[in-house]
């Protein structure tokens, strides 16, 4: 009976035998793995070009269109529900399945859209994607030679590049890639702890070494200290200077004076190179002047200088740029900002490590970050384990005795490689010093309109962040006093709440396709206090910071145009609050 149900997936062999059903199974799904031989159909080219294109079709038009793919703007996950869900009785098609992965697709922000500014989110660009889909089709695992092959020249080079980039040796310098910035941060970590506590790997960390970096330092400190069991309790902060956001070097001093005078090892220096929305960058040089002054207690290693770098490595293509000659043609207003960029993340040369993410200003997609360091003989001979009884070297490149991970795509190291072969200096240059262009050229704008003020005007950093006011206001003044006076101190929240409000209402008009002036709005951000008031220097009290609105104008497709319509959007939703 049972049988004659499923007599559609009956298939005769030529012998007139009856072949079981999983014998037809995995014929049918011959089908939905590639070829491994060249020529005749492809199951795996034919699906990605039918794939991109039908994921090409929830693009927007070019004219009028929204920042976000498709056409619902809605969250459509039932989040109640999602997780009541079980595996499938029946095979489905690779076909089907790919409609259902396009689906998930619907609605996602659009990051090469002109309009798409919220945040350091760039476009990847296309030598790097296509490099990271091979990357998974014939998915070399980097952990050693032998699954990696002749792949490993992506890691390798792009070390050296970038070793070279930095001032460092290239041959006797060295990287990894890993899971973000964040795997950057705990590499730098587990390598100081290594150095500063050599009992460490077999005992335990049982000493409680500290970790200082400033008060602007991304929050990804606590992941580190917190899952490398040193304790987020390690944490020292330094302050920063109230305009500039580095590092306070009086502070500094004191605070390793104070660990030299007490008999506390430090583990490690994090200078943050570049931060998000205030462009902060850390004085390295004098950093590295001050380690060597205040060594660790005898009995411990040297601490570790490390380079939080993810944001702002990418100027250091600007190396040997004649600033004088200006070979690409910046404007002279573009011009000092790219120097004080490029003069600041040079720094990275006293560094023993720093790390670097394509997925920012590398213009390349996720995960693409990669932790480089100065020593490698050091660095691979502190971490190095026993080599592994199921592998056997093939190649004299085996990462994965030193590694935090053990098998690691190839995929980061793919993007990585093909970004720095794609754009070399001269692209790194151009994108860079573009987006600064259309930066100064909205500055510009809302310096025209009385009731705007930009609230960052001596930030060199990629993002423009402004504040917006009620119409007669002379946002000017308004701002300053808000700034500096504590009297002023009930109109910043007031305010404050104001660009929060406005932040919502361009997300919610984002998110809804609204038009102005016949074109869609921006998908912008803000920031709920990338500063805080000359009064409220020690931070103290959490209401007296600067809220922002923030434009983030990363993607090669914006025009000073496109800059012009955000502004008039910004207003417009002003006017709608007040
Ligand atoms: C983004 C960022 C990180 C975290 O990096 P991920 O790639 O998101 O893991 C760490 N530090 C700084 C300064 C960052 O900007």
């Amino acid at each position: 009976m049972g049988f004659k149900e499923e007599e559609d997936k009956i298939i005769v062999l030529k012998s007139g035998e009856i072949a079981p059903l999983w014998a037809k199974f995995r014929a049918e799904m011959i089908q939905s793995f590639p070829s491994p031989y060249r020529g005749g159909r492809d199951s795996l080219a034919d699906g990605i070009d039918h794939a991109i294109r039908e994921l090409n079709k929830l693009k927007p038009e070019k004219t009028g269109g929204a920042a976000f793919l498709g056409t619902n703007p809605g969250l459509t996950i039932d989040f109640e529900n999602v997780k009541n869900s079980s595996l499938n009785a029946k095979m489905n098609s690779s076909s089907e399945v790919i409609k259902q992965v396009i689906k998930l697709f619907e609605g996602m922000p659009n990051w090469g859209h002109p309009l798409t500014m919220n945040n350091v989110n760039p476009q990847g660009n296309t030598a790097a994607i296509v490099a990271a889909i091979l990357s998974e089709i014939f998915a070399p695992n980097i952990l050693e030679g032998e699954y990696a092959w002749n792949i490993h020249q992506a890691e390798l080079e792009s070390g050296g590049i970038l070793a070279d980039l930095a001032g460092w040796e290239p041959k006797k310098s060295g990287c990894v890639y890993t899971y973000g910035g964040s795997g950057c941060w705990t590499y730098h970590l587990k390598y100081a702890l290594t150095r500063v506590l050599p009992d460490s790997r077999y005992k335990g960390i049982r000493t409680d070494a500290k970790v200082i970096c400033s008060q602007q330092a991304h929050y990804t400190m606590l992941n580190s200290t917190d899952w490398m069991g040193l304790g987020m309790d390690n944490i020292l902060r330094i302050k920063t200077d109230i305009d500039s956001n580095a590092m306070d070097m009086g502070h500094l001093e004191e605070v390793l004076k104070d660990c030299s005078d007490n008999n506390i090892p430090v583990a490690s220096v994090v200078c943050t190179m570049a931060t998000t929305d205030a462009n902060a960058f850390d004085p390295v040089k004098e950093v590295r002047i001050l380690m060597d002054k205040y060594p660790n207690p005898i009995g411990y290693g040297k601490a570790l200088l490390y380079c939080d770098s993810v944001i702002g490595w990418s100027w250091i293509a600007f190396k040997n740029y004649d600033f004088k000659l200006n070979p690409l043609g910046f404007s002279e207003a573009v011009l000092p900002y790219i120097e004080k960029n490029y003069n600041a993340i040079k720094g990275i040369f006293y560094a023993d490590a720093f790390g670097v993410d394509f997925h920012k200003t590398g213009f390349s997609p996720y995960i693409s970050s990669v932790f480089v360091y100065k020593n490698a003989d050091e660095f691979e001979s502190l971490l190095s384990r026993g080599a592994s009884a199921y592998l056997q070297p093939r190649s004299p490149y085996n990462p994965l005795n030193y590694t935090l991970e053990v098998s690691r795509a190839a995929t980061g190291s793919m993007v990585g490689w093909a970004t720095l072969k794609f754009l070399g200096h001269e692209g790194f240059q151009s994108i860079l010093g573009g987006i600064l262009e259309n930066k100064v050229y909205v500055k510009n704008q809302i310096a025209t309109h009385s009731e705007m003020v930009c609230v960052n005007p001596s930030d060199y950093g990629l993002v423009t962040l402004l504040r917006i006011y009620p119409e007669g206001t002379d946002a000017g003044i308004q701002f300053k006093n808000e700034l500096i006076d504590p009297a002023f101190r009930e109109d910043l929240i007031t305010y404050n709440k104001l660009t929060h409000a406005i932040g919502d209402k361009l997300f919610e008009w984002f998110r809804s396709g609204k038009k102005i002036n016949g074109q869609c709005t921006p998908y912008l951000s803000f920031s709920t206090g990338f500063r805080t008031t000359e009064y409220n220097r020690d931070m103290k009290d959490t209401e007296a910071v600067i809220y922002a609105i923030k434009m983030f104008p990363m993607n090669v497709h914006i025009t000073p145009e496109i800059m012009n319509h955000v502004l008039e959007c910004i207003i417009a939703a002003r006017n709608e609050l007040c």
